[in-house]
């Protein structure tokens, strides 16, 4: 790279990250990572990732090692929730990989997390660092964490998810709008299925709830499901938050018997409240901003959330590759502005749900590079274009 290595410290540790981590180590900055967690915890929650993410990954290094743990399916079907027919075939498979150039991974989250990880020097991770508060110099930013001690560092990215306290301390408190609804969800053992026959991967569409079931593994020997179920007085977003077995199964007792299987096979589970924003009017200050969940969360439907933080990861490094410290401000602003517009529409249309606008939308979602995507100019707060 030419110029300076920028001092940077990323604060959270999760898939967006860790993945900043990597990319700007990659173009040859200092990052440091501050993580509230004392451990990473590997929580049962499959995860999916399209070819838009996996071109990032691929420039990290990963392709071969998720190609050996992921599930690639020929495709997924959506299906009526009760007679189970077939509304659309998303094909996957081969299809997906020669037209995107990219394969389309269905995988457990922990080993795309543990793959990330991974990439970054475990010293560079200080774990058991609560951020509380931040103090922003024309030099520099000082973080404070709950336990007293402070770090410095010239940029600030906020990674911490979708209750960001850098997002707070920047823009104010605001909690995310909850949605009236929940997310059970679970990995185990696709033996304790006996003999009942599943999908290789589908989603199956309610009146007013559904759940997405698949493999997690080409060994087809885990199996995951996601809901999204209306519950509008729960309002606890945790990993570890059980949910009732016997609620979950009375939510999709009229769901066709495949689905119904999955569920009385299922051993135990966990309940994720759904939160989101509206896309944020801006993303940072001179030397901070935002990443992943922390600046656009989203309902999980298309299942972008973490793809969307990835490729963030691969534009902020483009932004920041070979920049001066006095430059910081307007790449940071670069970053925003090439981000905004992608991410507020993939907001908007995971919100609605509706497989036919998935459907429009797909073309624009997985074929995006971010490697090669053009990048904004730097003029202060561009509007969001109604997407
Ligand atoms: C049910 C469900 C299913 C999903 N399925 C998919 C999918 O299939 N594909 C997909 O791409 N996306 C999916 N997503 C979205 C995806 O999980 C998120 O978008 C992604 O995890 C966001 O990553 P992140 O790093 O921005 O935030 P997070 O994963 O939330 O990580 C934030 C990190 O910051 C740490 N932190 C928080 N506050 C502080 C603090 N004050 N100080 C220090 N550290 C802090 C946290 O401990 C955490 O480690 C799904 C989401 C849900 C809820």
């Amino acid at each position: 790279m030419t110029g300076h290595a920028l001092s940077i410290a990323i604060v959270g540790a999760g898939i967006g990250g860790l993945a900043a981590a990597a990319t700007l180590r990659r173009v040859g900055h200092d990052v440091r990572i501050y993580e509230q967690a004392h451990a990473f915890a590997r929580i049962g929650a499959g995860i999916q990732q399209s070819p838009n993410s996996i071109k990032v990954l691929r420039a990290l290094g990963l392709e071969p090692r998720l190609r050996k743990l992921a599930f690639q399916p020929d495709s997924s079907l959506n299906r009526q929730w009760d007679t189970g027919e077939v509304t659309w075939e998303r094909m996957l498979g081969d299809t997906v990989e020669q037209k995107y150039g990219a394969p389309y991974f269905y995988m457990h989250r922990g080993d795309l997390h543990a793959a990330l990880a991974d990439l970054v020097p475990d010293d560079i991770v200080h774990r058991n660092r609560k951020l509380v508060g931040l103090e922003e110099t024309a030099d520099g930013v000082t973080l404070a964490f709950a336990d007293g001690s402070t770090a410095d560092a010239g940029i600030v990215i906020g990674a911490d998810g979708v209750h960001s306290v850098v997002r707070e301390i920047l823009l104010g408190a605001e909690r995310p709008r909850f949605t009236g609804r929940v997310a059970y969800r679970t990995t185990f053992p696709a033996s304790l299925l006996g003999d009942a026959e599943i999908d290789d991967c589908a989603k199956w569409w309610g009146p007013d709830r559904h759940i997405v079931i698949y493999y997690v593994n080409p060994q087809r020997d885990e199996i995951y499901f996601v809901t999204s179920t209306p519950e509008p007085d729960f309002e606890v977003e945790s990993w570890s938050e059980k949910g009732d077995l016997d609620a979950l199964r009375s939510a999709y007792k009229d769901f066709h018997p495949k689905v119904r299987a999955v569920l009385d096979a299922c051993p135990d589970v966990h309940k994720w409240a759904l939160f989101e924003r509206d896309p944020l009017p801006k993303w940072g200050s001179n030397r901070m901003t935002l990443l992943g969940d922390a600046c656009h969360p989203m309902t999980p439907y298309m299942a972008q959330g973490a793809s969307s933080a990835i490729e963030d990861a691969a534009i902020l490094s483009r932004c920041l590759e070979g920049v001066a410290d006095t430059d910081v401000t307007s790449a940071l602003q670069r970053y925003e502005n090439t981000r905004k517009d992608r991410t507020a529409r993939i907001q908007q249309v995971s919100r609605l749900n509706d497989m036919e606008k998935i459907k429009a939308e797909i073309e624009s979602v997985y074929g995006y590079d971010a490697w090669s995507a053009p990048l904004s100019d730097a003029s202060p707060s561009t509007p969001i274009t109604d997407a």
